[in-house]
């Protein structure tokens, strides 16, 4: 009987063959030769008429000369899987269209997480931050599994709400991050201060002291939502990075360089995305209808701190698009607002969300190059994203871990 179990699975895989996108895990042994024409590097290096070379999960060798190829991507621009800062992958819209929120936990809600990770990674983003709700957490374990598609999660379980006082003592603050640490945390998300519009710090220094210090000790990062005086206390507080950041004075910024702080400011696609989805958003907690035209009068605001924050000289700049519901799969659109509004040079922009970005993670030796000895994310886009940014819109191939999750058609010319 057991034989006979045997020879129908086989049977089964001999017939209809295994596609490689229903497989999440990398063949072991199997040899893939990626071949291009374009390769940025994911350091602002440029490499022309190569061939990467990937066993298992992991790039082996750069080679022009290795054969046989298996993608043929020359024509378009390939570069390492972007890696997005600070997501919000459980952030969905209902069953009624209305916005849910990130910490829905029904089956509808699960589904539509599932469905948020499977947009961001066919739309190039192969490793995400998600920093705000603890549900994530059996999503990024689920595609750590290769159970489900979808960017490596890095979660930072629940987030440490500022509530001035109500917070707790500096011990009861140490007591919540190690609680974050024992649910399986790989960071720690501290709300300091409210909005561009209400800026003031929602956690004393003495609070913030606590939460940075207890996170540091554990081995985890900080990432700390931030406005005007909260930033100079976040960077006080020996916090790892700061998210957002406007109100920020030049020389708090001058001292974010000075202790290594990293900056994660967005340029557009958050606020766009609540004027886009206006109807989805509205009503719901939290956006009452008259904050819709502050929202609009606030771009400005963001695109003239990004571009006072690309003038501090050695200021270290990570991508984040604060993606939510409505803009997952769409993050590579704060490339273009970071570009197009924030003054970014373009290589600069990809490095962002490539090597730059994988060192704020703590993953610099891992993730965010072309190199050997990395992870295989590799992606391909049709045109090149230095001459044209929107070319970030253009992601025909996409490889995880050494697995293809999409190779489309496209128009790109093979070079003979
Ligand atoms: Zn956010």
């Amino acid at each position: 009987m057991r034989a006979l179990i045997i020879s129908l699975c086989l049977l089964s895989v001999i017939a209809f063959g295994v596609p490689h996108s229903t497989s999440h895990t990398p063949q072991a042994n199997k040899q893939i030769v990626i071949a291009a024409g374009t390769v940025l590097d994911g350091k602002g290096g440029v490499l022309h008429n190569t061939r990467i070379v990937v066993e298992g999960s992991r790039i082996v060798r750069i080679d022009p000369n290795a054969a046989p190829v298996n993608y043929d991507l020359r024509g378009l621009t390939v570069l390492p899987g972007w890696i997005d800062s600070h997501v919000h992958i459980t952030w969905s819209f209902g069953p009624d269209g209305k916005n849910a929120g990130a910490g829905d936990t029904t089956p509808y809600a699960t589904y539509a997480a599932a469905a948020n990770a499977w947009a961001t990674l066919m739309a190039g983003f192969t490793t995400v931050q998600s920093v705000g709700s603890p549900s994530d957490l059996p999503l990024r374990d689920a595609i750590a599994r290769g159970a489900l598609p979808g960017p490596r999660i890095l979660s930072s379980a629940e987030p440490l709400l500022g509530r001035g006082e109500q917070t707790g003592t500096p011990d009861e603050i140490r007591a919540f991050i190690r609680k974050q640490k024992e649910a399986g945390a790989d960071l720690i998300k501290i709300f300091a201060a409210g909005s561009v519009r209400r800026p003031q710090m929602l956690l004393s220094q003495e609070q913030l002291n606590a939460a940075c210090d207890e996170a540091k000790r554990l081995g985890l990062r900080t990432l700390v939502h931030a406005y005007k005086d909260a930033v100079r206390a976040a960077v006080l507080a020996g916090c790892t990075q700061i998210e957002h950041g406007p109100l920020a004075t030049d020389d708090d910024l001058k001292l974010m360089v000075q202790k290594g702080v990293w900056l994660d400011p967005q340029a557009g696609l958050v606020m766009e995305n609540y004027l886009l989805n206006k109807d989805k958003f509205a009503g719901t907690p939290g956006y009452p209808d008259e904050v819709f035209p502050v929202i609009k009068e606030m771009i400005p605001e963001y695109h003239a701190f990004f571009k006072q924050a690309l003038k501090i000289p050695g200021l270290k700049i990570v991508f984040g698009s604060d993606a939510l519901a409505g803009s997952h799969g769409r993050n590579a659109e704060e490339f273009i607002d970071r570009v197009r509004d924030g003054g970014a040079d373009p290589a600069a922009a990809m490095v962002s969300a490539n090597s730059l970005a994988a060192e704020a993670l703590g993953m610099g030796n891992q993730i965010g190059s072309v190199a050997p000895g990395f992870e295989a994310d590799i992606i391909a886009l049709e045109g090149d994203p230095i001459k044209d940014i929107t070319a970030v819109r253009r992601v025909v191939f996409v490889m995880k871990g050494g697995v293809v999750y999409k190779n489309a058609p496209h128009s790109g010319k093979i070079l003979q």
